[in-house]
């Protein structure tokens, strides 16, 4: 159900859950100070409890609001990228619920880089927790299409035409003076490396609970599989027809419903979703997938079709 600016304040206001666009993914959003508004996030999504929630600000001066600890090392990242996709992982303030961090010592802090989202935070007073707006494992939506495929005809969409970054944020976590990738994104290790003057570091145990990281994630209904070679999945598919296939780069794989997106990583992150749900719209018997190259430029679209094409090793393997 597409809704105005003007009522999604309003549900908001009154606790209620919105789909709403940002330059990631569709969030579903809610006040991210109200328990029982988080509790609908959950249930709408079917979600994990253990699972914390990204809370999106208006602005970097509100980070304050929700951290403890606002590091140099925060404040460089922020003023390099902020509004943008990446989020950043830094201690709570006793006060924030521990339903939006999932029990954990840490609250997780964006500002969107998209008008319709940054209108919706600064009119509406709140910070909002927004997961993406699809249920637990599944496609992320990247139209308000998607959303309503995903949740029903009954969600209410702020409808903000497609989002141009496609994937969702690069996640740093943030522990004094060091840093720890918890989630690649479009905004690159190198990009934050630069900005940080120093690597990550690789030593630090504690890893939050992260849905981001769950193997089966980001997943079509159509079974998937990934292929390391062009070769390799061309074999597969001659042998069993009836296959959709998704390629980068050159098209020649010539089956029934192929997507190929262009060599460029920006561009196919942008449009890797939408290729993914058309691709299950087909009613293919499986979705081969090319395995983009293995270089830092690709890690985040390669991160997500692993995901997406993620199958357990049963025992007797
Ligand atoms: P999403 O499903 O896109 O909302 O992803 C939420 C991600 O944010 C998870 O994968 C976590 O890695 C991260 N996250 C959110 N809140 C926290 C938190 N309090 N501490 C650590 N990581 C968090
Ligand atoms: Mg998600």
């Amino acid at each position: 159900m597409r809704i105005s600016p003007a009522k999604a304040i309003d549900l908001l206001q009154r606790g209620e859950v919105v789909a709403i666009p940002t330059e990631t993914v569709y969030g579903l959003a809610a006040d991210a100070s109200n328990e029982l508004a988080i509790a609908k996030i959950y249930a709408t999504k079917q979600r994990p409890a253990n699972n914390p929630l990204i809370v999106h600000i208006a602005s970097a001066t509100q980070v304050v609001d929700w951290a403890s600890e606002f590091p140099p090392l925060a404040h460089r990242l922020v003023q390099a990228f902020w509004p943008g996709p990446l989020t950043l992982v830094l201690p709570a303030r006793a006060e924030v619920s521990t339903i939006v961090r999932a029990g954990e010592p840490t609250v997780a802090l964006r500002v969107p880089a998209h008008p319709i989202a940054l209108a919706l935070l600064r009119d509406s007073g709140l910070g909002l927790a927004a997961p993406s707006a699809n249920k637990y494992t599944q496609l992320s939506p990247t139209t308000a299409d998607h959303v309503e495929a995903g949740l029903g005809a009954e969600i209410p969409v702020l409808d903000g035409g497609a989002c141009q970054i496609g994937i969702e944020s690069t996640i740093v976590s943030i522990t004094g003076d060091t840093w720890q990738l918890l989630r690649p994104g479009m905004i690159d290790e190198a990009a934050i490396t630069l900005i940080a003057g120093r690597p990550a570091n690789q030593s630090v145990t504690h890893t939050p609970k992260a849905p981001g990281q769950h193997l089966l994630h980001y997943s079509p209904h159509t079974p998937c599989l990934l292929f390391t070679s062009r070769p390799a999945l061309m074999d597969y598919a001659a042998n069993k027809p009836g296959g959709a296939a998704l390629l980068f780069g050159d098209d020649i794989a010539n089956l029934k419903t192929t997507i190929t997106l262009p060599a460029e990583p920006a561009v196919a992150a942008e449009q890797l979703y939408a290729s993914l749900h058309t691709l299950d719209a087909a009613q293919a018997s499986v979705i081969l997938i090319e395995s983009p190259p293995d270089t830092p430029a690709w890690a985040a679209v390669r991160d997500r079709l692993q995901r997406a094409t993620y199958q357990p090793v049963s025992q007797n393997d």
